[in-house]
Order: C-alpha cells, then sequence, then structure tokens
C-alpha cells in the first residue's frame, strides 16, 4: 500500500490531502492508520517531522465522520493533549485542514491568554479539542469542559510532557476520562518512566516505531565546535553572518539553555547585524506567534528559542539548528535537531560545545551513537571576533584563549562525501557545490580532549543559569570596562588589537575560579 488512497480514509479526507499535495503516506502513517482505522490502541514512538499528527488525525476523523453525533454541551468527542501552546495550535490547524470537508468543528485552548473566552467557545461543545494540560485542567475546573465522553484521546510527545513536569496533570486527566475509549500515545523517546506512564492510558496497544528508539534524525549532519563559553556568541553570529551570505542558511534555530540566554542571544545577533527573534515561555502569547509567523515567512531568518518553546514550531525549510548551550538532556538534542530535516528534507546540526560540557556531548553521544564532526573555529576568528560590535565581542573578552584545536573554517558544512576523517569541510554549500578554498583538515581525535577535572561536572548537578566562565567574564567586565572600549575605538580590527582584547589567561586562574565556585554551590 503506498496511496492514502489505499488505506480506507473515507473521500473528504483523501480531497482534503490532495489539496494538501500529500498522495504518499509516510512510514508512521502506513503502520498507525490501518489499526487505528479499527478502533485499536497505539503507542508511537516517532520523532518530529515524521508526520505523526496526521497519523492520528486522519483516522480518527475517519471514525469521528462515521458516527455523527449531535455536540454535548461543554465536552468533546477527542481530546488532543500536547505540551506547549505552539504545538498545540500546529495540530489544531493541521486538523482543521484534514477536517476541512467534514462536519467536524476543531478548537484549541492553552494558557497565556485569558480564560473566559476559551470557557464561552466550548458551551455548545466541540468535536475536537486540542489542549495543553494545564488549562485544560483549569477549564476543568471551572466547570467550563467535561471530558467524560471523549472517545479518543491523544497524548502527543509524552516525554516532553514529563520533563515539563505535567505528570500529575496528566494522571488527573487520566482519571477524568472514560473507560471506553480509544487513546493514542506518541513519544519521541521511551525510557521505562514514559511506558509506565503509557500504561495509565492505552490496553493492548498496536506498537508503532518509525525510527529506532532515540537514533537521532538520520538527514541531519552534525557537527560540534570546541571553544569557551563567552566566545559562543562572536562564533555564531559569524557563522550565520557567513551563512546567510553564502545563501546557506534558509532558516535556523539557535537553541539556549535558559530564557534570558535566548533573549541576549537574539539581542547580541541583532547588534551583529542578523535579524533574529527569541521565543520562549516569558514573551507573549502575540509576540511568540509575531516571531512565529516572521520566521515561516522568511523575513526573520533566525528564531533563538529554548527547548519548551520550540517544540511548536512545526516550519518546513529549516536549514540550520545551533546548539548555542549542550542540552544536560541528551534526549532533549534528538528534539533539537529534529527541528531541521523535517518531511524529507536535510538539514545541519552545530553544537558549540565549552569544556564543561563535554559530559553532556557524550552522553548525546552514547544516546545517539553517533559522534558529531569537528568542526573548527575560523581561520581568522581572532580577527573577526575583535571586529563585531562592542556586545559581541565584550561577550569574548577574558576568555582563555589557549586553542587545543585547529582553526579551519566553522560554520554549517556538509560531511565531505562521507570522508572518515570528518575534517576537511565543503563550506557547507546546501548546493553541494564545493568552494575549493583552503582547508585544514582537522583530524577528529584531535579536539577531543578529555574534560579537565574541573569540568566533569555531571548533568544532575544544579547548573545555574548563566554558566560558570561567563559569570567570571561578567565580574571581569564590570572590573575592567573603561579602558577596554577605548582599545577598541583606536584598534577596531586588527589582529593584534584582538589578542590584546582577548588576553590569554592561564588554565589556573580558570580551574581556581570554578573550584571557588563550587565550594560555594
Ligand atoms: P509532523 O511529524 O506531524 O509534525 O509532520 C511533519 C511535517 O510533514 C508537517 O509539516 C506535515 O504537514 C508534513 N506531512 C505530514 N504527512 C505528510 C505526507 N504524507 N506527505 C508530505 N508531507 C507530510
Amino acid at each position: 500500500m503506498s496511496y492514502f488512497s489505499d488505506l480506507g480514509l473515507a473521500e473528504p479526507i483523501l480531497r482534503a490531502l490532495e489539496t494538501k499535495g500529500y498522495t504518499d503516506p509516510t512510514p508512521i502513517q502506513r503502520q498507525s492508520i490501518p489499526a487505528l482505522l479499527e478502533g485499536r490502541d497505539l503507542l508511537g514512538i516517532a520523532q518530529t517531522g515524521t508526520g505523526k499528527t496526521a497519523a492520528f488525525a486522519l483516522p480518527s476523523l475517519h471514525r469521528l465522520a462515521a458516527d455523527p453525533q449531535p455536540r454535548k454541551p461543554a465536552s468533546c468527542r477527542m481530546l488532543v493533549l500536547s505540551p506547549t501552546r505552539e504545538l498545540a495550535a500546529q495540530i489544531a490547524d493541521n486538523m482543521k485542514g484534514y477536517a476541512k470537508n467534514l462536519r467536524l468543528t476543531v478548537d484549541c485552548v492553552f494558557g497565556g491568554i485569558p480564560i473566559g473566552k476559551q470557557a464561552r467557545r466550548l458551551v455548545p461543545g466541540v468535536d475536537i479539542l486540542v489542549a495543553t494540560p494545564g488549562r485544560l485542567l483549569d477549564l476543568i475546573d471551572n466547570r467550563a469542559l467535561t471530558i467524560g465522553r471523549t472517545e479518543i484521546f491523544v497524548l502527543d510527545e509524552a516525554d516532553q510532557m514529563m520533563d515539563l513536569g505535567f505528570i500529575h496533570a496528566l494522571k488527573r486527566v487520566a482519571n477524568l476520562l472514560p473507560a471506553k475509549r480509544q487513546s493514542l500515545f506518541f513519544s519521541a523517546t521511551m525510557p521505562k518512566s514514559i511506558e509506565d506512564l503509557g500504561k495509565q492510558f492505552i490496553k493492548n496497544p498496536v506498537r508503532v516505531e518509525v525510527a529506532p528508539q532515540s537514533t537521532t534524525a538520520e538527514r541531519v549532519e552534525q557537527f560540534v565546535s570546541f571553544l569557551n563559553q563567552p566566545e559562543k556568541q562572536a562564533l555564531l553570529s559569524l557563522t550565520i553572518r557567513r551563512l546567510l551570505a553564502e545563501k546557506q542558511l534558509d532558516r535556523g534555530i539557535v537553541f539556549t539553555r535558559t530564557k534570558h540566554g535566548a533573549d541576549r542571544v537574539a539581542r547580541n545577533l541583532s547588534a551583529a547585524g542578523i535579524d533574529a527573534r527569541a521565543i520562549h515561555g516569558n514573551k507573549s502569547q502575540a509576540q511568540r506567534t509575531a516571531a512565529l509567523e516572521a520566521f515561516r515567512q522568511g523575513s526573520c531568518p533566525v528564531l533563538v528559542a529554548t527547548d519548551i518553546a520550540a517544540r511548536g514550531i512545526d516550519v518546513s525549510g529549516v536549514s540550520h539548528v545551533f546548539n548555542f548551550e549542550l542540552p544536560n538532556v541528551p534526549e532533549q538534542y534528538v528534539h533539537r535537531i529534529g527541528r531541521t530535516a523535517r518531511a524529507g528534507a536535510d538539514g545541519v546540526a552545530i553544537s558549540f560545545c565549552a569544556p564543561d560540557e563535554k559530559p553532556y556531548l557524550r552522553d548525546i553521544e552514547r544516546l545517539t551513537k553517533v559522534k558529531p564532526d569537528v568542526m573548527p573555529l575560523p581561520e581568522n576568528f581572532l580577527a573577526d571576533a575583535a571586529r563585531l560590535p562592542a556586545p559581541v565581542r565584550r561577550a569574548a573578552e577574558d576568555t582563555d584563549m589557549r586553542r587545543d584545536q585547529p582553526r579551519g573554517r566553522a560554520g554549517g558544512g556538509r560531511r565531505d562525501g562521507g570522508r572518515s576523517d570528518g575534517g576537511r569541510q565543503d563550506g557547507g554549500r546546501r548546493d553541494g557545490r564545493r568552494d575549493g578554498g583552503p582547508r585544514q583538515d582537522a583530524p577528529r581525535a584531535d579536539n577531543r580532549g578529555e574534560p579537565r577535572r574541573d569540568d566533569t561536572r555531571r548533568s544532575d548537578a544544579p547548573r545555574s543559569d548563566t554558566p560558570r566562565s561567563a559569570d567570571r567574564t561578567g565580574q571581569d567586565r564590570r572590573r575592567s570596562d573603561a579602558p577596554r572600549s577605548d582599545a577598541a575605538r583606536h584598534d577596531a580590527g586588527g589582529e593584534a588589537a584582538a589578542k590584546r582584547r582577548f588576553r590569554p589567561r592561564g588554565p589556573a586562574t580558570t580551574g581556581q575560579h570554578r573550584n571557588k565556585v563550587r565550594r560555594v554551590v
């Protein structure tokens, strides 16, 4: 069976698919749809971008349409739970598209906007409701909704739900749902804790797995640059600038670990002349929607996002994912790089790894069974960084600039035809053309130094919002702002000036400082 028309879906649904230009089901759709049409429960292990929304939407719409029923006040026939607002809105939009030739209504509720309007919309009842868990329970507590008549229940992105601490909310939802229902449970990863959660929702499910568990999206080419935390902003700015100038970057998402970090990185990218917007939970819904729309339309090529906010970004044409900081939960890396390479496209993921993040990198490599290729710093990194505007440049000052990696060209290159040395880059051209410029081979082993003893902080240790080295930078910056800005005015550009600005700092200083911080912590 290779066409949607072979799967037994109702004609109005096939027509809607035709409008979208979808003819062939994706593997998860092929595997799920027949079992779901029979009313079976489903446990789906699928990464983002596999087409899982349609996998659960199409057969559900078919079954609801085949058994038409009058709407009941303040209730729904199908409930889809999603961890984030963006993802909920995305799912609802998709469902509306697939249901456009049916007489089924779709609504979406999530936090961040007044509850009253949502409650009023629910008065007559709705066929399909997409919700985030918190707002769903608020509506139930306000007696604006009952879910006791739900016929089909979908829990999407279960692992993310757990990460976000929705476990108790989900247990409450499980108790409020009717025993007789069809349940679908999706997760990108399936550790034991998620499987246990799944058992509370699904009975005797068909298990569908479209990619081996936690396998990194195959089409994503992965690179890592080793550098110090304060140098990251300069490298990011230079890399994105070059990729944009060479027309390789269509859309890029930069991941930061914290909301403040996202704001700072977006601000600094803008200062460097790159149109970038931040998207995270502290932004209003209107700001998030506007940023996503600008990104979708291409007027803003770079989005800086925290993991949670990025969950709902379903934008095709994301060519690059940048991990400004490595996630301390390795599964998060899989989610992040899944933002690119959606629906068959290919993509590039570039991670910036500071010395204290090397243990995270090892965890990621263990999980994904992929070692990203090492991307050396650009040849003229120092001089180019020195020419960046003050806020970006300053972030890199007072850095230990001792380099343990060769310099070469950084930024989004594709793998060189499967070369095993992984070092020579082709400059990341999306058209595959090589520019033949001088390149420096950077054998991977050279750059994979073991973390220093003071860098072996584990992922379960509490992390402060600001990496320690950045804290130090902040303190030092306050001490020595004035003379440096003078120097910047007089010496703008030259490498000598850059070297003066990026004053070498011995490892002992860094180590001593970190040890001091650790004792305080
Ligand atoms: P999802 O994994 O549900 O987030 O879907 C990823 C992207 O693939 C979305 O943009 C979908 O609209 C698109 N998509 C889903 N199913 C198909 C299909 N059968 N053919 C082409 N694109 C699809």
